[in-house]
């Protein structure tokens, strides 16, 4: 039970994003929250919820998990942020960093150091920081040295070697392909491979200030309710030098706030078809905003410190570190805003829903019935996006959060590839009405959730395993011990192939453009490329486990022999 507060009683308060409890001074308390000031030199003031405000007293006598053992563990956390920041060259409430270090009394002591940062450090070194934390934890000069050394060991990232994507050449022509054939899928949408009738776009013909209005509006609209207080605040993976980043996740509620906002849209009849009548001009815009976005990105990555860098984008390459991303999170307004975790599922996942309903508007203006094919496979498309945003915190253990930097890759790849190239069987089915029997609506549809329950069961399983693995729910499941000490699955759906999840996300790929028929080629672009990706991607986590995992990966790798599909690949 959290304590009650009233004005003015002295309490210990947890700084944000660290695990450090300061004394502060509660000046309002209110449903749940409480205001405090903290003893800084700043007089900083908080509003925090009441589970990380604790009286002094209780405080003090807490027992197990509680920030009392918390604090008779580490010397540092009685102290108060101004201490600090005395340690400290830059203030405490623009690094926050925080450390929790035990230290045993035998010679050979092991120290364990926790840094929470808010924001990526531009100006310090991770050396700097090391000492910084040591000092103000407290230790001695040996335990100090020891711990800013480990520290500086763990997150230093060497120069990358091993390029993928075809290395340095194969990243040029990505970079260069990628957004071309955005442009060219936009136009033949509706047909084969190619342009039939060559209709002359000049680029100035793309250029359109509603378009950008659009766009632009889209993304500060997603951005805002991101950064609402709305939503569960989780906690990532490890980062190498023993942080964890916090994200706030409420895509769903983005999701439904948007899908509400565009059904008072068409009620309202306000022209949404806009969408569909800009549609080249607003893909135009998505591009070039990722190419300037990935610029920016690549620039800013130039100060920041080695480690805050992602371990695949330091080859010092240019074309190949930018199209791979430097930076591994890149943060904005003081640490609160992620943009990596924000791109990959808002503005361009929910815009890929938005686009469909937009032409299914289009399509129920201009004729008495709307395509039954292009409904369902939007649908089938809400659903997909929907149990992405549900199962958002899931999202933060996929490479793309963990070992992928945020460059032109998957800012382009998000912000463009995803809401456009993605609507293209949609976009085909109403230009290309398909009639079909209710039986055949219904094979499509189980094809879908066959493919759907797959996905999703082989995703919760690994999920609930790898944030509890000695959950009874899963002690049906056989799991293998590894050199890394983390089990690996080796029944259940992971005992059948392993990568059952992309088993499932292909079959419904293919639900999505059976429907398209066979008589056009384009619609068939996603179920194929996204083959690619897939198999591609597993021989990259393959590369990552086998490094994590040493031989562990190759006894798992005779265990479960198939990496897509069991008994074929
Ligand atoms: P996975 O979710 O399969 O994650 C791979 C990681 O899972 C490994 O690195 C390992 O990490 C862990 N793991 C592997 N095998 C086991 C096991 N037997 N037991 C326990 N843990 C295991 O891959 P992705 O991150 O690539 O994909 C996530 C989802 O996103 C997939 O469903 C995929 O289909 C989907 N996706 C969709 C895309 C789209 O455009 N629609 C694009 C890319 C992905 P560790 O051991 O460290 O936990």
């Amino acid at each position: 039970m959290p304590d009650e507060h009233t004005v003015g009683d002295a309490v210990y308060a947890k700084w944000p994003q660290t695990n450090l409890w300061f004394h502060a001074t509660v000046v309002k308390s209110k449903k749940g929250y409480v205001t405090v000031r903290f003893n800084d030199e700043d007089a900083t003031v908080e509003t925090l919820p009441d589970k990380f405000v604790s009286a002094e007293g209780r405080f003090a006598r807490s027992g197990s998990k509680s920030p009392g053992r918390k604090r008779s563990r580490s010397r540092s956390r009685g102290r108060s942020p101004g201490r600090k920041v005395k340690a400290s060259p830059s203030p405490v409430k623009k690094t926050t960093t925080s450390t929790r270090t035990t230290t045993s009394t035998r010679s050979r002591s092991r120290s364990k150091t926790r840094v929470m940062r808010a924001e990526t450090p531009t100006r310090q070194s991770a050396r700097i920081q090391a000492k910084q934390i040591a000092e103000a934890s407290g230790t001695t000069t040996t335990t100090k040295t020891f711990v800013a050394e480990e520290l500086v060991q763990k997150s230093r990232v060497g120069k990358t070697t091993e390029k993928d994507f075809g290395g340095v050449i194969g990243t040029f022509v990505m970079t260069l392909v990628m957004p071309i054939f955005i442009m060219h899928a936009t136009f033949v949408a509706n047909s084969g491979w190619v342009i039939k009738e060559h209709k002359h776009i000049a680029v100035r013909d793309l250029v359109d200030r509603r378009a950008i209005a659009i766009y632009g509006g889209w993304f500060v609209f997603q951005a805002i309710l991101a950064m609402l207080p709305l939503g569960r605040v989780v906690e990532g993976v490890t980062l190498r030098n023993g942080t964890k980043l916090e994200y706030r996740c409420n895509g769903f509620i983005a999701l439904l706030v948007s899908l509400a906002a565009f059904g008072a849209a068409v009620k309202l009849k306000y022209p949404v078809t806009i969408v569909c009548d800009l549609f080249p001009q607003l893909v135009f815009t998505g591009i070039v905003f990722s190419i300037v976005l990935s610029v920016a990105l690549y620039i800013r990555a130039r100060g920041c410190s080695n480690a805050a860098l992602a371990t695949g984008g330091n080859s010092g390459n240019i074309i190949y570190d930018f199209f791979k991303g430097r930076e591994l999170n890149p943060r904005c307004f003081g640490g609160a805003f992620d943009l990596k975790f924000f791109c990959e599922l808002r503005p361009g996942l929910i815009g890929w829903v938005m686009v469909n309903f937009c032409f299914i508007s289009k399509d129920c203006l201009e004729n008495k019935y709307p395509s039954y094919a292009a409904v369902l496979v939007a649908v089938f498309q809400l659903w997909y996006v929907a149990d992405a945003l549900w199962f958002e915190e899931a999202i933060l253990t996929t490479m793309d959060i963990v070992h992928d930097g945020f460059g032109y890759m998957l800012a382009l790849g998000d912000l463009a590839w995803v809401p456009f190239l993605y609507s293209l069987q949609v976009r085909f089915l109403i230009d290309n009405p398909q009639t079909y029997s209710w039986y055949t609506l219904t094979g499509f549809f189980l094809m879908n959730l066959i493919g759907f329950l797959i996905f999703r069961g082989s995703n919760s399983q690994k999920d609930a395993f790898r944030k509890n693995p000695y959950d009874p729910a899963l002690a049906h499941l056989e799991s293998m011990p590894t050199s890394a000490g983390k089990r690996l699955l080796v029944s259940g759906w992971w005992g059948m192939c392993r990568h059952p999840n992309y088993l499932g996300d292909l079959i419904m790929a293919f639900a999505w453009t059976l429907p398209c028929g066979f008589k056009f080629a384009m619609p068939w672009f996603y179920p194929l490329y996204f083959v690619v990706l897939l198999v591609h991607r597993a021989y990259r986590d393959d590369l990552f486990c086998r490094k994590k995992y040493g031989t562990s990966w190759n006894n798992y790798r005779e265990r479960v022999k198939y990496q897509i599909i069991p008994y074929v690949y």
